[in-house]
């Protein structure tokens, strides 16, 4: 039997009509679909499906800090622990975190971090887990945007929300949200996160190989890119709050009716 190679690369990422092969334009997202208060035995929590990525997000806190010794006197801490199921990639994925989930779980922290008023939280934590269960491509940007979305969720403050996306250049043209294949056969990949208060870069990094005068068309691109996912993330809190608003009213009638 062949081995089947499932992530070949095709030898040219773009179609006859300047689409992507999945048939998206050069600036087009992938289809994102977003909720929240999934999981039931968390503070908060969010889901996120971006083209084939299904990424859980559960906060928990403001809790004691296990172990005891990471507490801050003057400040709560964030801790986040990103990690990809052993059947999200295609590939072997070793189960136990690895430097890459590490690497990613510190950088979604520092990057959340500036929009938590974690001065008001002595002594105290908030983790947020994130469970990647299908992978493919821009997970750590996925992860972001639904870590904020669940802290949101847990009624935790926040200056505002914050939105990730990664552009990158394929065959010379630049892309916005790059897919599995098209971040790994790409020449460059830059996740980048907003965080919407101040509007300032709050995550950027940088792989491949790219001409520093291209760095504004990039961030023009990830810009728009950044609007479209903020205004589904405010989506889906709002229509949290209208759900319950609606459920209280319809209450409210049903105990009327019944003092009548
Ligand atoms: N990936 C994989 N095996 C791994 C790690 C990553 O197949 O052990 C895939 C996965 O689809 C991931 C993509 O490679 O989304 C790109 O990984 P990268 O480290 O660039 O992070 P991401 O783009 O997901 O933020």
């Amino acid at each position: 039997m062949p081995l089947i190679i499932k992530d070949e690369y095709p030898e040219t990422f773009f179609r006859k009509d300047g689409k992507r092969l999945d048939g998206r334009d050069l600036n087009e997202l992938r289809p994102i679909k977003m909720e929240v208060g999934v999981v039931e035995n968390a503070d908060g929590s969010a889901y996120v499906e971006w083209g084939n990525n299904k990424i859980y997000a559960a906060v928990y806190g403001p809790r004691e800090v296990h172990p005891h010794h990471l507490a801050k006197p003057d400040k709560g801490i964030l801790r986040v622990f990103y990690r990809m199921a052993t059947f999200s990639v295609f590939d072997r994925k070793r189960p136990a975190p690895g430097r890459r989930e590490k690497e990613i779980s510190m950088i979604i922290a520092d990057c959340i971090e500036p929009v938590l008023f974690l001065e008001l939280y002595p002594g105290t934590s908030f983790e947020v887990f994130i469970e990647v269960m299908d992978a493919d491509g821009g997970t750590r940007c996925a992860s972001t945007t639904v870590a904020a979305l669940a802290l949101a969720d847990a009624g935790v403050p926040m200056r505002s929300l914050l939105s990730a996306v990664a552009v990158g250049k394929i065959n010379g043209k630049k892309v916005v949200d790059l897919s599995g294949i098209e971040d790994k056969a790409g020449d460059a990949d830059l996740p980048i996160a907003i965080t919407w208060y101040n509007e300032e870069i709050s995550l950027l990094q940088f792989d491949g190989d790219m001409d520093l005068n291209e760095m504004n068309d990039f961030l023009d691109l990830a810009k728009d890119a950044l609007k479209e996912i903020h205004q589904i993330q405010l989506n889906v809190l709002k229509s949290k709050y209208v759900k319950l608003q609606d459920e209280t009213k319809e209450k409210q009638k049903e105990e009327k009716k019944g003092d009548k």
